[in-house]
């Protein structure tokens, strides 16, 4: 005998509210069913491991299955089954204020981001399903089975139900606008994505879905680096082997699991990629981590599985729950840590791995004060000559020779050795240290630098730097007297057409070049700042070069010997060419000065 209900409500017509407000988010009703169907598997088996479940209960599976002519979704289980009693008390009152909570929680948000959704529960498959039915039978002894039949009103029925076997069938009757889940193939794939690792075997097309072991779960001391490996490769298939892991696992004051990979990529967009996955009590949530992991740790890639991250709530609100906070915080300190313990272990493997974790560090140094402090002691910087220092290494390094007349420490570096390679090599053959800082972070990253080392200032290696350490290195000797100087400087003056340049002079060694273009750092990097920000916060700024000539270059004493006429043609010349060094030369003067020189040939 059946008999029908109404299920209590406040809300006038949930279903439409919840199947409005979960629109982009529908798959997720596989993943409530299937979590449910698992979870009275899981409380059997705790029953009879306490003794209370008469008999053996046999091995757990659920079953999914699709009928596509009847467009109904059946998903099966061998669990805990209810009484009548329980489907009133659980599905018809429990399960339902929690959807109606929801609701009442979301509905004037029309645009609420919500994640999760866990808390809907059962509810939600009526985002996909024209009608519900359940059919179940208590594990209890002397149980009858019984039926509840709904179809998106709040009128229900209830009754006598066909179910032989312990456990509970949940048969959706597909919707028509939601025939899209009429399809094996999606099926497939959501349950893949969602349920690959619960530890209920998961039956769908005669095969199953969840064979893959959520390796995060295991003791570190029981895994090898293969298992390691291995399960990268279930992770993101084709992906190259990860550089090294850290295996999370804590459980106090919260509860966090987990493997982070260190990928193998040097540049962001690679890396992001593949995503952090986050899992609760090994279903998937999301791989959108945005709000739950600071923007350097997803770089990583990996699993966390925490049920302590609130997964109903909006997006904006997670980055202000302190359990997420903690979590977060948690995270950047093992990853520090690990970073250490590698670096301390062996410094040559570290050291060999530095390219592909440079970027990686470099943005937490930037974004996270707390790992800052410790990445500061093992944040590599490589110099042009294959070396690679740590940064008070580096400062000690070049304390001798790269103190300026100002005292300042002068840390030398190229951001594209190719472009400034004569700069490079000028300043090596000085034996100077100029560091690489190639990476998209190094602009900022030299900030860093100075900020948090007294005294120090970065200077780009074709920069006007190298003028204030020089005099220290200055030669004693000159070959051009002060009347000969002037006349080098007149020539050079009366052959430059630009109004950006000017020019100095000085006595170095015989064997630097003629004459060096500079910029100024400062004025370099307030060019390069009001570019960034896309608007030019001083107007046009002006730019100004210095070039500096050498009185002591062989050619020096040639060309103030020379008439004037000649001078002042070598003169160009030899501006000319500095000036294409620095890709200076540009439009007709770059053409103009190609084709005289066509013309010589
Ligand atoms: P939650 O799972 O968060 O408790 P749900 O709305 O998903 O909320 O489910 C409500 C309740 O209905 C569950 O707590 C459980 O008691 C019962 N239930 C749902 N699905 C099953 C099932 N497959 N087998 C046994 N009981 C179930």
């Amino acid at each position: 005998m059946s008999k029908t209900g109404s299920i209590s409500v406040n809300t006038e017509n949930i279903f439409p509210i919840i199947k409005k407000f979960l629109y982009s988010d529908h798959e997720i009703f596989i993943r409530e069913l299937v979590s449910n169907a698992t979870d009275a598997c899981q409380k059997l088996k705790t029953l009879s491991s306490l003794g209370e479940v008469k008999g053996e209960t046999g091995d757990f599976k659920i079953t999914v299955t699709l009928n596509e002519e009847n467009k109904t979704l059946t998903i099966s289980d061998n669990g805990i089954g209810m009484t009548e009693d329980e489907i009133e008390k659980y599905i018809n009152q429990l399960a339902f204020s929690g959807a109606e909570e929801f609701v009442q929680k979301y509905k004037d948000k029309a645009d609420a981001n919500v994640i999760g959704h866990f808390g809907l529960g059962f509810y939600s498959a009526f985002m996909v399903a024209a009608q519900v039915e359940i059919q179940t039978l208590s594990y209890k002894e002397n149980s009858v089975s019984s039926s509840w039949i709904c179809d998106g009103s709040t009128q229900f029925t209830i009754g006598e139900g066909n179910r032989t076997e312990r456990g509970t069938d949940i048969i959706l009757h597909l919707a028509e606008d939601s025939l899209e889940f009429n399809s094996k193939y999606k099926i497939s794939s959501l349950l893949t994505k969602y349920c690959k690792f619960l530890p209920v075997p998961i039956e769908f097309d005669g095969k199953i879905i969840n064979s893959e072991k959520p390796l995060w779960l295991s003791k570190p001391g029981d895994l090898k680096d293969e298992d390691y490996t291995a399960f990268y490769q279930t992770l993101y298939p084709n992906a190259e082997a990860p550089l090294f892991w850290i295996h999370i696992n804590v459980d106090y004051p919260f509860n966090l699991t987990g493997i982070l990979y260190f990928p193998k990529v040097d540049s962001a967009i690679e890396a992001e990629k593949h995503k952090v996955q986050l899992y609760s009590n090994q279903v998937f949530v999301t791989d959108n981590v945005k709000e739950i992991l600071p923007e350097f740790l997803m770089l990583l890639h990996g699993v966390i599985d925490s049920p302590d991250i609130p997964l109903n709530v909006s997006r904006s609100s997670l980055q202000s729950d302190s359990n997420v906070k903690k979590i977060t915080t948690h995270i950047s300190k093992k990853v520090a840590d690990k970073l250490a313990e590698l670096f301390k272990t062996d410094r040559a493997d570290f050291q060999a791995k530095w390219p592909n974790i440079d970027l990686f560090v470099k943005y937490g140094i930037l974004s996270d004060e707390k790992f800052a402090e410790k990445a500061k002691d093992y944040c590599l910087l490589e110099s042009t000559n294959g070396a690679y220092y740590t940064m008070s290494e580096h400062l000690e390094k070049i304390k001798a020779i790269q103190t300026d007349s100002d005292s300042k420490l002068v840390v030398l570096y190229t951001n594209n050795s190719e472009e400034q390679y004569a700069y490079v090599s000028a300043a090596n053959s000085r034996d100077y240290e100029v560091l690489k800082l190639e990476g998209p972070l190094d602009s900022h990253f030299t900030g860093y630098l100075e900020q948090h080392n007294e005294n120090v200032q970065c200077k780009r290696v074709d920069a006007d730097a190298l003028d204030k350490l020089i005099k220290s290195d200055r030669s004693e000797i000159s070959l051009l007297n002060e009347e000969e100087s002037k006349l080098l400087l007149s020539v050079f003056e009366s052959a430059n057409r630009r109004s950006d340049i000017k020019f100095s002079t000085e006595a170095l060694s015989p064997s630097e070049a003629l004459l060096t273009i500079t910029e100024s750092e400062y004025d370099r990097r307030m060019r390069e700042m009001s570019k960034m920000n896309g608007f030019n916060m001083f107007g046009n700024l002006p730019i100004n070069y210095q070039t500096v000539l050498n009185t002591n270059h062989p050619k020096a004493k040639i060309l103030v010997s020379e008439n004037a006429e000649q001078a002042k043609s070598v003169a160009e010349k030899a501006l000319n060419l500095a000036m294409l060094s620095k890709g200076l030369l540009k439009g007709e003067d770059l053409s103009h000065f190609i084709q005289s020189e066509f013309e010589k040939l």
